[in-house]
């Protein structure tokens, strides 16, 4: 395994479960040193589908001209081919193929997640429902619209008025208009549930070798070799969970895939005695998640196209944090605890890529993109399934080399 992410850790347990030999090769130096130390913690199949719809382009480019707004996008020439590529996914038919599948996927590993706590693994799950709140009319009317398209594929919610959404989240101040309460929503501390799996996989065998970033893969006669910085590892299949690094190694290989880093930040508000959310909330028109983790509140949002920059610029956290401050009084003054930054793997459509990039020898798992958290699980299972045989029934819509398929069949 390549990754000691929430998609490593996840595929670890599993292929333990199942008997497998499990090797961990991680660049960082433990577990969740990527993208999964920090994210929002939410899993919400509500929130699932493609980046954007045809409606939404005129609000994107609106947010271009904003530094501090929720979406950037760095000029660089390797943006070029991906981004078209994501406009060309907000096609009508294509949109909604994708969210049918994105949240037919969330619901199951939902469930998944509830399973692993019935397991007695502590990663923090609640099950407390997740408040999307709406500042603008304009927004609301979208959100109701949404709602009942959620409603008809069978999510539980409850359309909200503004004192509706107060009585249900009294910490909120008062700029909401309204909000549709999703209530079988749930959320994690990410951190713990990388790190409650990790040692349910460590306990069945799994071991981690941090501190040692694959450079290379080659297939050999019966399997695959690794060059790291910590030397040579042979294995007979390795599975490519390295985020949004993850495509490095699959052009090495021949394989290429559109992937690109999707930059998100988050910070933490000391809770000091404050008065606590009841629940996650998503602030529809800034994108700014907030989440109530033990003794802190995490704002979190943005998705800036940079590469593979991971560093902080400060416009887009103080962006985060003006959103969160307006809509929640009584934290305006609240101490922050962390800042950090981190890179979402994305691939053009919003769905990860999940299959064979050389039968029987290398497997993508990766380019989970806002959904990491929600669908590791999942992941992890379909992961085992492949390397069991078990075709997945979701195959063709995961597939790596769905885009390649696509320039060819045009
Ligand atoms: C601000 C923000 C908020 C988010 N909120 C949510 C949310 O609420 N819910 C949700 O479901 N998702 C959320 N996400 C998305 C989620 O965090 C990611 O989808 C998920 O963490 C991806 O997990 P991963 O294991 O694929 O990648 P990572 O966690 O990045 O793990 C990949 C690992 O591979 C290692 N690696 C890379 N290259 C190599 C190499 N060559 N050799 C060895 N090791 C290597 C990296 O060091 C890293 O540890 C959010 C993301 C951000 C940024």
């Amino acid at each position: 395994m390549v990754g000691a992410g929430a998609i490593g850790a996840a595929c670890a347990l599993e292929l333990t479960r199942r008997g497998a030999d499990v090797l961990v090769l991680e660049q960082g130096a433990d577990w969740a040193a990527g993208c999964s130390w920090g994210n929002a913690g939410l899993i919400c199949p509500s929130h699932a589908g493609p980046y954007a719809t045809r409606a939404d382009i005129g609000r994107a480019v609106r947010w271009l001209l904003r530094s501090d707004s929720p979406l950037g996008i760095r000029p660089l020439p390797q943006l070029v081919p991906f981004l078209t590529r994501l406009l060309a996914e907000t096609r009508p038919g294509r949109a909604v193929r994708v969210l049918e599948v994105s949240r037919d996927m969330c619901l199951r590993s939902l469930e998944m997640h509830r399973r692993l706590v019935a397991d007695g693994l502590d990663t923090g799950f609640q099950q407390a429902g997740l408040l999307d709140v709406y500042e603008t009319e304009d927004g609301f009317e979208r959100g109701r619209a949404a709602a009942s398209a959620h409603r008809d594929r069978g999510l539980t919610l409850r359309v909200l008025d503004a004192d509706e959404v107060r009585d249900a989240e009294p910490a909120l101040g008062p700029s909401a208009v309204g909000g549709v309460l999703f209530r079988d929503e749930a959320f994690a501390d990410p951190l713990k549930y990388v790190r409650a799996v990790a040692a349910a996989a460590e306990a069945r065998g799994a071991r981690l070798l941090a501190g040692a970033e694959v450079l290379d893969l080659e297939r050999i006669a019966n399997g695959v070799r690794l060059t790291t910085t910590a030397g040579t590892v042979e294995a007979t299949t390795v599975v490519v969970a390295a985020g949004a690094w993850s495509g490095r190694l699959a052009g090495a290989l021949g394989r290429p895939v559109p992937l690109q880093g999707g930059k998100g930040y988050t910070v933490d508000l000391a809770a000091d005695g404050r008065p606590p959310l009841r629940r996650p909330c998503m602030l529809q028109e800034s994108r700014v998640a907030i989440t109530p983790l033990e003794g802190r509140l995490r704002m979190a949002g943005t998705m800036q196209f940079a590469g593979l920059d991971e560093r902080i610029q400060r416009p887009r956290l103080d962006g985060v944090q003006a959103a969160s401050r307006r809509m929640l009084p009584a934290w305006a003054d609240a101490p922050v605890v962390s800042m950090w930054a981190g890179l979402r793997p994305c691939s053009p459509d919003g769905l990860p890529y999940v299959g064979w990039l050389h039968p029987g020898r290398v497997l993508l798992a990766t380019g989970h993109a806002m959904l990491g958290l929600t669908l590791a699980p999942l992941t992890g299972t379909q992961v085992a399934n492949l390397l069991d045989g078990v075709a997945l029934p979701e195959a063709a819509a995961l597939d790596p080399g769905r885009f390649r398929r696509s320039l060819v069949a045009r």
